[in-house]
């Protein structure tokens, strides 16, 4: 049997990094068995449905190059896939589980329900549900005749459709991740399963959906594990198969503690979608990776190890070689630490891989935002320099722009620390003798320069600073001499009177 899996997210607002983890395992465990990727919208929830999200979900996977073999969009022989358009399907699930005596309707009122609560705590249960306790003390078609039941429907009247959980039974639900997790159905609520506007919940749908469309292993968040011992049940109530499961562990807050929430992002000032989210009821932008910097290869290859830890001590993944190395039970249980500067290193590694026209496109881009004109030669220089420097390819801006622009101001702090009486002297005639050299080249330079601070008896680092504070204004960058050569004679010669004028005169 070839192994199908699926991503089954709810459109109710921007996709989570956490659930595009769970993507991208569904899809690494696919293509390494030579199975199926499905993605599925389960919209059946239509009070939290968010307009924009379903396509979110499309444009993230796409961007992080996981692409589904049957969805919405593609196809395939199991569709629809969207739940909303199944509706026809759950409803002729639901018949067959009354039919069998699994499932029952119950016609109780939020009111009656709540009193139902309020008794039972009074009586000292601590979690009161609707259960093999007080089902038979509720309105529902086991406590009525099948008239009336027929009557109330008949009429109009408000229903929803019950599990009946199986009295004293354990239920094992299998786990590649977690191994045999078992549970007391003295512990579950006959959850609702369909409502009489017609509508599933998630419950019933997922598992009919799974069943038709032939899945083998369902991948999901550890979130839904206190589901799974009901979808179990459900599937022997319909005498189905039962996939195997496997919950992958929590995505944590970088503290460790508790899961890694929108709020954390927001308190920390960094993304936890993969894309720009603009919620469409307040028009509040929420950060995306990508629009952050990342590239998709350094998102993808920082997810996957978030949670997964392969065999050997490799850290940097192509999609290929992440497919190659995954295995579900390398997958741990215990929640993954969030950690930016792995983030971020993961994207400086990439960028330093990246072929430098690709750089050269972004910094292009920038001078034109700024109005500057520059030679294409110069621009891959100034990339080729400051390549290794950065974390973002928008990172480009901040480290380059001195080499097209004279420093308006001088970093004060280096000004204090390093300018001392006499400095601007001393730059004044280490320039003259540059002025002299046959060839302005950073090897020249650097030799006149050391020569001048040894005849003089000069602190090195000094005269260095103050130069590198001359040309660029702060203390960054580069090599001073590789700036230098690169900014050539004439814009050096301006940048040091200038800044000795501007300086000295403070
Ligand atoms: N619709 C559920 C969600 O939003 C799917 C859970 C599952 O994969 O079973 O995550």
């Amino acid at each position: 049997m070839s192994v199908r899996v699926r991503f089954a997210p709810s459109p109710t607002g921007p996709l989570h990094i956490g659930g595009v983890r769970t993507a991208l395992y569904n899809y690494l465990f696919a293509r390494k068995s030579g199975g199926s990727f499905i993605l599925r919208i389960e919209d059946t929830d239509q009070s939290r449905y968010v307009k924009g999200a379903e396509q979110y979900i499309t444009e993230t996977l796409s961007w992080c190059g996981i692409s589904p073999d049957e969805s919405v969009g593609r196809g395939g022989d199991y569709g629809p896939y969207r739940q909303s358009e199944r509706k026809h399907i759950y409803r002729n699930h639901i018949t067959k589980l009354i039919g069998s005596g699994n499932a029952y309707y119950a016609f109780d009122t939020p009111a009656e329900i709540e009193e139902m609560r309020n008794r039972l705590i009074t009586k000292g249960v601590a979690t009161p549900q609707y259960d093999f306790h007080v089902r038979e003390n509720m309105k529902n078609s086991l406590t009525m005749s099948a008239k009336e039941v027929s009557q109330r429907i008949g009429a109009g009247e408000h229903y929803v459709i019950r599990m009946l959980i199986p009295e004293n039974e354990v239920v094992t639900v299998h786990d590649i991740i977690r191994g045999e997790v078992k549970v007391h159905t003295s512990h579950l609520d006959d959850k609702v399963l369909f409502k009489s506007d017609g509508m599933p919940t998630y419950h019933l749908a997922n598992i009919v959906d799974d069943h038709l469309m032939k899945i083998t292993h369902v991948i999901r968040g550890e979130e839904w594990l206190p589901s799974a011992p009901l979808h179990v049940l459900l599937y022997k109530a319909f005498g189905w198969d039962i996939p195997v499961f496997a919950h992958l562990p929590l995505i944590l807050k970088p503290e460790g503690n508790g899961k890694l929430s929108k709020r954390d992002g927001d308190r920390l000032g960094f993304p936890v979608f993969p894309l720009d989210w603009k919620d469409p009821a307040t028009g509040k932008v929420s950060a995306g990776f990508r629009e952050s910097g990342y590239c998709k290869e350094a998102f993808v290859n920082f997810l996957a190890l978030l949670g997964w830890h392969p065999e050997s001590e490799q850290e940097l993944f192509t999609m290929d070689e992440l497919i190659e190395a995954f295995s579900l039970d390398r997958v741990g249980k215990a929640g993954a630490r969030f950690d930016l500067e792995k983030a971020k290193w993961f994207n400086q590694q990439y960028l330093k891989s990246m072929p430098t026209e690709q750089l050269v496109e972004v910094f292009e881009e920038n001078l034109k935002e700024h109005n500057i004109p520059a030679e294409p030669e110069l621009i891959k220089r100034v990339v080729e320099l400051v390549r290794d420097r950065i974390v973002f390819a928008v990172d480009l801006w901040d480290h380059a722009h001195y080499f097209f622009q004279p420093p308006d101001d001088y970093d004060a702090k280096v000004i204090k620390k390093r300018w001392k009486p006499g400095t601007g002297d001393h730059l004044l005639l280490v320039k003259t003798a540059w002025e002299t050299l046959p060839q302005f080249s950073a090897s020249a330079l650097k030799q006149s320069t050391i020569d001048y601070i040894e005849k003089n008896m000069l602190h090195t680092g000094q005269v260095m600073n103050c130069l590198r504070l001359a040309v660029v204004g702060a203390a960054k960058g580069p090599d001073l001499f590789d700036i230098i050569e690169t900014l050539g004679k004439e814009e050096t010669i301006q940048r040091i009177k200038k800044a000795v004028l501007v300086i000295e005169e403070k």
